[in-house]
């Protein structure tokens, strides 16, 4: 493509997205489309010669819309928030445009220094102390990943530097809650320490885990001659948004001398509103922090943020230098490469620095309270209703529910509440994801679609209602 073809081309795409965001309500959420249907649509073997590039976007028309799942849906109540603010969309835009590659800040200053800066001012916007330093990763399993690397060289001082993991004289262990995500155990098994060493700790009624279970578990495995070295907590647990209670696990942590991380995927960008910030007191205490802003904060994906106090440990644990990516600048610059693990660097800052410029603080603050607001009118018409139930705290933007008709004997509660929440997403009036919390089955409704108003959670509540009733007899 020539730049002029480029211009033309660039237009028509953004044209085409600008008409999908405008339409995106009069589709079924979710797409009827069954394993298999996608591929069969595509040549199993490449083009020899050229395409035009009018057939490339006539396939997005007839391939790809109507075999995704629209996420961005006002009627989109699944998994979690993960809206896409225009403005973050064209940050990411220009950072494949430009195509550039921060393998060293000498590679592209601008790509480190605007990604220090982003991440000093969301320091600031979640309320963190001048001691947090933070870089972008590609996802919190990443995040969480690297976070159990630095807590693993901490506690061995560095077996890397000599045989590792499997030179130590006693098995190390993690601990975690039954409410953790489930990217929490693959980091910990990925990072060597082995499933057998991973403690899954009780929850209590709110699905936080309970301080005093964790200090057992700690106490027994000393008692057992294995070495505690990390603890990993929830503010915002997957399956109901449970806050793990961080001040007494820091405690806790600080007196075994364990590295304490803490998983606000989803929930950390809450705390850009100051009187939700009570959601992580004590979260000084802790060693490392990652927040997903691809998250309901509305930066497209990926944007990870992974916060650490310690930073030359950071450096320590995940550095390679190599000579051809030495330089003069090296003395006075950040290399954030020795930060994480790719190399190459993408220009992710851009969609997260374009997206807080374009909003202010005060535009996302005023978003988030209002999927707060909608997630508590939700809340109150489900409780209102008879043999409907939420069956955990709504802090922030989910909403977990059930429903128990008279009719349904309680065997068969399981059954029916999947059987319902599928009728939903088939119908494609709204999407929901059912999941298990304290080893029974309910729906969550996770709000935060940024067209997402008023009249959408009346018609999922509705949907919900007429869907789970007309098939009450079945399960009867
Ligand atoms: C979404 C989520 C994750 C995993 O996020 P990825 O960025 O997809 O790896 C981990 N923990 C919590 C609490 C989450 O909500």
């Amino acid at each position: 493509m020539t730049p002029e073809e480029f211009r033309q081309r660039g237009h028509e795409i953004i044209d085409w997205l600008a008409d999908y965001q405008a339409k995106i309500s009069d589709y079924a959420v979710q797409p009827a489309t069954q394993p298999g249907d996608v591929k069969a649509m595509l040549p199993t073997v490449p083009p020899i010669e050229a395409e035009g590039f009018d057939r490339i976007i006539a396939d997005l028309d007839s391939v790809v819309l109507p075999n995704i799942s629209h996420w961005q849906h006002p009627r989109f109540f699944g998994y979690f928030p993960s809206n896409s603010l225009g403005s973050g969309i064209l940050g990411d835009l220009v950072s494949s445009g430009l195509g550039v590659l921060g393998l060293s800040w000498q590679s592209s200053p601008a790509v480190t220094e605007i990604e220090e800066v982003t991440l000093d001012w969301f320091r600031q916007m979640v309320g963190l102390s001048p001691a947090w330093f933070g870089v972008i990763n590609d996802t919190a399993s990443t995040s969480t990943l690297v976070a159990l690397l630095c807590a693993r060289e901490k506690t061995t001082d560095f077996s890397l530097a000599r045989q590792g993991l499997q030179a130590e004289p006693r098995p190390l262990t993690i601990y975690t809650s039954t409410s953790a995500h489930s990217s929490v155990e693959k980091a910990a098994l990925l990072a060597g320490f082995g499933r057998e060493n991973v403690r899954m700790i009780d929850v209590d009624s709110n699905f936080a885990m309970q301080p005093a279970a964790l200090e057992g578990a700690i106490d027994a495995d000393i008692s057992a001659g294995l070495t505690p070295c990390a603890i990993i907590a929830a503010v915002g647990g997957t399956a109901t948004v449970s806050i793990d209670p961080v001040s007494e696990i820091a405690d806790i942590a600080r007196r075994h001398g364990l590295w304490f991380h803490i998983d606000a995927a989803m929930a950390g960008n809450a705390m850009i509103l100051p009187e939700l910030r009570w959601m992580w007191q004590g979260v000084e205490g802790a060693d490392s922090v990652v927040i997903n802003a691809h998250k309901w904060l509305g930066v497209p994906f990926d944007c990870s943020l992974y916060f650490v106090r310690d930073e030359p440990h950071l450096l320590r644990v995940m550095s390679a230098d190599p000579s051809f990516l030495q330089s003069q600048a090296d003395e006075k610059v950040r290399n954030l490469r020795n930060t994480g693990i790719p190399l190459g660097r993408r220009f992710r800052a851009l969609k997260l620095w374009f997206a807080i410029r374009e909003q202010g603080v005060s535009g996302l603050q005023a978003r988030l309270q209002r999927d707060i607001g909608l997630a508590q009118d939700l809340r109150a018409k489900v409780e209102a209703t008879p043999d409907w139930e939420v069956i955990a705290p709504v802090v922030l933007q989910t909403v977990c529910l059930v429903y128990r008709p008279k009719s349904v004997p309680s065997h068969r509660l399981d059954d029916f509440t999947r059987a319902w929440a599928h009728a939903v997403n088939v119908s494609g009036r709204a999407y929901i994801t059912p999941a298990t919390a304290a080893g029974h089955w309910m729906v969550r409704v996770s709000i935060g679609a940024i067209s997402t108003d008023a009249e959408d959670i009346e018609a999922v509540w509705r949907a919900i209602q007429q869907t789970a009733d007309a098939i009450v007899p079945g399960f009867s």
